[in-house]
């Protein structure tokens, strides 16, 4: 799949808008607690002002719903965004209203216009055409450059494209990597390729699991999703998180890994508590031996000592959701082990998925991992094999 290319763009003068992805976590006092994202998007916005641009940017921040509520608004994306250009950044006090209108129309060269948050306007996530034709009207070219969105038809990401040509609108740099990235890990990974399947519910990942199956060498399933699948093979689980609905989806993933030889690995332990609490009795226990209204919340060294061993001989690992409660220290210690290991590997490693990545990111490995994903739901739909509505538009015929 090849998308249309920002270099290959007419850009040099002329009035640009970049849809970014700045939905950046945010702790309890306001303050941006991962600027990730916001970093990944420099590129595209240095290239743009390199080439003599005036620079619109776009982004949403959280669910605001249609309403101009203060708590979303993207002062602190502004103020954190000026740093990191050292340069000014303009907020306008609107999406489309008199004031971004007139600033946009207005905005010099190498100057920096971030409009607020998108979804401030309830047209946004409806995809609606009047919006996405006032966004357009903004600027002569269009970038996509929001990778986490992407999956989302909306105003920003899908409408807006129609009103610009092949010749007026791309992919930036961002997204670029990301649809290259995952494409060559789906179509021409380095054997052999493990994939570690993790997080809460089976049924949030059940497509993606469906669609690695064929590709994959090797899966490791981890966190609350490893007890639909324990109990459909019979162990007591206890209190653990289980999806009854899904135990004859489990059974047929199974089955297909069987049938396709890829060899699939369930926890042999796990650490049971007695309740869903960082100050919870815990204790360790094989997965035959869960106590009755005991709750398995990680899983445990001998899990982690079998995972190794799989992952000792895999060229490319790719791993989306944590294999505990990682929020909770006490619960946080086998993805914690996987993740070192991981990062200590020759294999090339992928980390798709906003919990796996925050993970990462708090045990400080996120530099040691070959690529980390900004967009979780979007990266879990590529891995499902769909073309995401905001990359479709882009994609060179
Ligand atoms: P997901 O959004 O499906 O990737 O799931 C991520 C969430 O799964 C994290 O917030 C974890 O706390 C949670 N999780 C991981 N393992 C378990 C478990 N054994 N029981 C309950 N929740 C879990």
């Amino acid at each position: 799949m090849e998308l249309l290319n920002i270099k290959k763009l007419d850009l040099a003068n002329k009035k640009v808008f970049i849809r970014c992805d700045f939905n950046v976590p945010m702790d309890e006092f306001g303050n941006i607690s991962d600027d990730r994202r916001i970093r990944s998007a420099l590129t595209t916005i240095n290239y743009c002002l390199d080439q003599d641009c005036a620079v619109i940017l776009a982004s949403h921040l959280g669910r605001p719903k249609g309403e101009m509520v203060e708590k979303y608004s993207l002062v602190p994306v502004a103020r954190r965004l000026q740093q990191l250009l050292k340069r000014h950044v303009e907020l306008a006090g609107d999406v489309v209203g008199d004031d971004a209108m007139q600033k946009a129309k207005d905005l010099p060269r190498h100057e920096v216009l971030l409009l607020e948050n998108l979804r401030y306007e309830s047209g946004e996530t409806e995809n609606d055409i009047e919006l996405s034709k006032k966004l357009a009207s903004m600027s002569e070219f269009y970038i996509n450059d929001a990778f986490g969105v992407s999956h989302r038809a909306h105003s920003s990401v899908a409408g807006i494209t129609e009103f610009f040509d092949d010749e007026h609108k791309a992919a930036g740099f961002l997204l670029q990597k990301e649809i290259q990235f995952f494409g060559k890990l789906m179509n021409k990974p380095t054997r052999p390729f493990a994939a570690i399947v993790g997080g809460s519910k089976v049924s949030g990942k059940l497509e993606a699991l469906t669609n690695l199956l064929p590709k994959v060498d090797k899966i490791f399933i981890g966190g609350g999703m490893a007890f639909t699948f324990l109990k459909q093979m019979g162990y007591n689980i206890g209190a653990s998180l289980v999806e009854d609905d899904l135990l004859d989806d489990a059974q047929k993933v199974m089955d297909k890994a069987r049938e396709l030889g890829v060899k699939f690995y369930l926890p042999v332990d796990v650490i049971a508590a007695e309740k869903f609490s960082e100050d919870a009795v815990s204790k360790i226990v094989t997965a035959q031996e869960i106590p009755d209204n005991w709750m398995g919340l990680d899983i445990g060294p001998a899990s982690v000592r079998l995972y190794r061993e799989g992952l000792s001989d895999v060229q490319t690992v790719l791993w989306n959701g944590p294999m505990g409660v990682y929020e909770m220290d006490k619960f946080a210690r086998g993805s914690s082990k996987i993740a070192h290991f991981v990062a200590d590997s020759y294999a090339t490693t992928v980390v798709g998925g906003g919990d796996t990545a925050d993970l990462v990111q708090r045990i400080g490995l996120d530099e040691e991992m070959s690529f980390i994903s900004t967009g979780g739901g979007a990266s879990l739909e590529l891995l499902e094999g769909k073309i995401l509505p905001g990359v479709a538009p882009l994609i060179i015929q």
